[in-house]
């Protein structure tokens, strides 16, 4: 677990000063990197203010130790840095702290290398921040487990499995595509319109998002060697924020006997900025309490430290803009509201039971942790949730759904052409300084 310091000083100011503004995602104690394009190459940079800095710049100009200066320049994406040990790593948040923050920094104070080295957000395309070599989406929210299970199995909505460990299943690198790229509605095979009969191929007629939270693996670990959960935590990089498109037509006529295939692998969208678990550190906090009767999990699986400080105190928005609305010159319109506190199994918890069997994990690797749904009906991370006519694992007899009505009188339960999710998500507290994940988009065409 990463401990406070210096760099979470909520006092601490930058000299560029759209960094010191209440209402910016980027203060110098968040710090997030990314990938943009500038002269036609992407460049590894790290987000402030309303700024982007860019590192390889700051390498060349003879910034950072050799080793992160290698991490730096030797690639065209973050693995590099997340093939960093957990010391370097910390070195170099100390490093970029102290240059963001002196204004007697040699980067305050020398204009041409701080008009080399900065560039406005708003004037650079934001790449995919890693080439994910392996990507894994769990299902590790107990409410929306239940919810989903009730539809799709109402008189055995959690499977026997499901609080023992978190279920998971291998997702689609090759379709990880950066926030903003537009989203294909997907053909496939559409389950028969009654039972016995012929499914149909076409368009998918059921389009949904999921709110995710995604973790990248930093240094990644030796076929055959598993990472335990009490090391767990350095083998995070950081978090983002995923968006895992879903054919719920396809979903349910494909999903038995080995889970998702084509209703999940045509696209899932992430957030350019990853932010550190150093950034992170101060908005940790408890596990998910678990009721008295759920069992305990196994050794492997449990242990204080997770349990104390394993969560994430994050909060989770999701809107949506119709083409209507963005005819009518409306604001996205908020769907959902939800706290990654919620989740019943940590991100560590998952790493660690990812890699129990042996399976490697490399920089870079992707995890996510399934839709982010909360007990109440404004926190529920899908529309297939969202417009479900039950509480909680209990469904409203003779009832099935109720339509999403929005400000144009539209009305929603899937997604429609031209419809725009956004995804925000950001860690607050009262004494601390706010940070943001930004902005996860994306258009279903
Ligand atoms: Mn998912």
């Amino acid at each position: 677990m990463r401990t406070l310091d210096h760099t979470h000083d909520p006092h601490a100011r930058s000299w560029i000063e759209s960094a010191n503004s209440s209402t910016t995602e980027f203060p110098p104690q968040n710090l997030p990197f990314g990938v943009f394009q500038a002269d036609g190459l992407p460049r590894v940079g790290v987000a402030i203010g309303d700024q982007v800095v860019c590192l390889g710049t700051l390498a060349e100009a003879g910034f950072f130790n050799d080793s992160l200066g290698v991490a730096i320049h030797d690639h065209v994406d973050l693995t590099g840095l997340m093939s960093l040990s957990v010391a370097e790593r910390r070195a170099l948040r100390h490093e970029l702290f102290q240059l963001l923050t002196d204004p007697q920094s040699r980067l305050a104070t020398d204009s041409r290398l701080r008009q080399s080295a900065l560039r406005s957000i708003d004037q650079v395309q934001l790449l995919k921040p890693v080439e994910v070599g392996d990507y894994t989406d769990f299902y590790a929210s107990l409410y929306h487990a239940t919810n989903v299970g009730s539809m799709f199995r109402p008189d055995n909505p959690l499977l026997p499995n499901w609080k023992h460990l978190p279920i998971g299943y291998h997702g689609r690198a090759s379709s990880l595509v950066v926030s903003g790229t537009e989203i294909r509605r997907p053909n496939g095979q559409l389950p028969p319109a009654q039972e016995g009969g012929a499914p149909t191929f076409g368009p998918c007629r059921q389009m949904d998002y999921e709110l995710e939270v995604g973790a990248y693996i930093a240094l990644g670990n030796r076929l055959g060697e598993p990472i335990s959960l009490a090391d767990a935590e350095d083998y995070l990089f950081g978090i983002t924020l995923v968006n895992d498109w879903s054919a719920r037509d396809m979903q349910r006529w494909e999903y038995q006997p080995l889970g998702p295939f084509l209703a999940k692998s045509f696209a899932t969208s992430v957030s350019p900025w990853v932010v550190t678990m150093e950034a992170l550190a101060p908005f940790r906090g408890p596990a998910f309490e678990r009721s008295l009767d759920d069992p305990t999990p196994l050794p492997y699986l449990q242990n204080d430290t997770n349990a104390k400080t394993g969560g994430i105190q994050l909060q989770l928005e999701v809107s949506l803009l119709t083409e209507a609305m963005r005819q009518q010159g409306l604001a996205p319109h908020r769907l959902s509201l939800g706290s990654f506190g919620n989740m019943y199994w940590t991100l560590a918890q998952m790493l660690t039971h990812h890699t129990s069997n042996g399976c490697n994990l490399q920089p870079g690797d992707l995890i996510a942790s399934g839709t982010v749904s909360g007990p109440t009906r404004d926190s529920r991370g899908c529309l297939l949730e969202l417009t479900w006519d039950g509480e909680y694992g209990k469904p409203v007899p003779g009832s099935q759904r109720t339509a999403l009505k929005l400000p144009t009188g539209e009305e929603r339960l899937f997604l429609a052409a031209g419809d725009e999710v956004l995804i925000r998500g950001w860690c607050e507290h009262p004494e601390r300084r706010t940070i943001h994940l930004g902005e996860c988009r994306g258009q279903v065409v």
